[in-house]
């Protein structure tokens, strides 16, 4: 399989911030591949990066195997969807759609002919005449796919797309957008600060933190092997345990994180395992299973429990003392930072 976009040591910097730090990927030909990360942690300048609108400080980039280096954006087999879909008021859905067309000089008969297949696969044959102002937020972000569709690039960069939507019509949207990546075969490279969106989608994540990728590895990976407390923090919902009470645990500073259903409860501590004695704060119901909350040595930890196990028997209370405990396996080491 052929690599669709590298970067290696690519670096741009706004003044003294640098945006983007020494980023070295390399992104496969039909992947889907997310760049995660907190805002300002330089994933949108990666995405402009490649499309062309930014040009690196020092590195380069190669898209399929050329470097891109003085290639302009219209040039490159690339195209971005943005955030606020950047669509034209006045103008029809068909005519948004055919616009790249147009700038390209393609005759209307073959315009008209794949605007309406680019509007079929988003789902929206048959609204070509109306105006964006008629159409609900989910089928405008469909014409803004529609569009960036139409000129056939071999990536499309998307720079979250779902941002403006409701959590029921991104959900919704995070399938369509997976099964138009599989129908399509094309290299997606999405932008987002959702982790869920991230994970839920992707081939492969990078995880971005101030210019850097922190981990690049599939959503599974990431989530149950984080390298470090940026990454265990940010992805997952896990316990991240630091400091001295990592010292007072394992008898070692180094963090680590802890799944919340690895942890089990007791009303008296097992020398066999690691543990500790805490305090119940609060108990929520969520139906097949129930989250405790617990403060260890002042630290929050949260143990996640099946309604039918044992260690609710003891029907806890908010002040309780309790043992809790997990298996020496299911701790994950992590590192400080890069
Ligand atoms: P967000 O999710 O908020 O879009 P991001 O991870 O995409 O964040 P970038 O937009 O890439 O982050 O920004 C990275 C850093 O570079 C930020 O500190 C930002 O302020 C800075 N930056 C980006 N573009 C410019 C610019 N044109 N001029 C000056 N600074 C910029």
């Amino acid at each position: 399989m052929s690599i669709a976009v590298e970067f290696s040591a690519v670096s741009r910097s706004f003044g003294n911030v640098k945006a983007v730090d020494q980023v070295s990927i390399q992104i496969q030909e039909g992947e889907f591949f997310s760049m995660l990360g907190p805002s300002g942690s330089g994933k949108t300048t990666c995405l402009r990066l490649i499309a062309g609108f930014e040009q690196p400080s020092s590195g380069s980039i190669r898209i399929f195997g050329q470097e891109a280096g003085g290639v302009p954006p219209y040039e490159r087999d690339v195209n971005t969807v943005f955030q606020d879909y950047a669509l034209f008021p006045h103008m029809s859905v068909r005519d948004n759609v055919a616009y790249g067309l147009m700038v390209k000089g393609v005759a209307k008969p073959e315009r008209l002919q794949r605007a309406e297949e680019a509007l079929q696969l988003v789902a929206l044959g048959g609204y070509g005449d109306r105006s964006p102002a008629q159409l609900s937020g989910g089928q405008r972000q469909r014409v803004a796919l529609a569009r960036a569709l139409i000129n056939r690039p071999r990536v499309l960069l998307l720079d979250e797309p779902l941002g403006a939507l409701d959590l029921k019509l991104r959900e919704q949207m995070q399938l369509e957008l997976k099964s138009l990546h599989r129908q399509l075969g094309i290299t997606f490279v999405y932008v987002t600060h959702d982790q869920g969106e991230a994970l839920s989608m992707s081939d492969r994540v990078a995880v971005f933190n101030k210019g850097r990728i922190e981990q690049l590895a599939p959503p599974r990976e990431l989530y149950n092997q984080p390298q470090t407390v940026f990454v265990a923090d940010f992805v997952g919902t896990a316990n991240i345990i630091r400091g001295a009470l990592a010292q007072q645990l394992t008898g070692q500073a180094q963090a680590f994180s802890i799944r919340p259903e690895h942890i089990r409860l007791a009303a008296a501590i097992d020398r066999e395992q690691i543990n500790a004695e805490g305090e119940v704060l609060d108990i929520q119901f969520h139906g097949a299973s129930s989250r405790v909350e617990i403060r260890v040595n002042g630290q929050q930890l949260a143990a996640v429990l099946p309604n039918d196990s044992s260690d609710l028997s003891m029907r806890l209370q908010p002040g309780q003392p309790v043992a809790i405990s997990w298996p020496r396996a299911a701790m994950v080491a992590l590192r400080e930072g890069l």
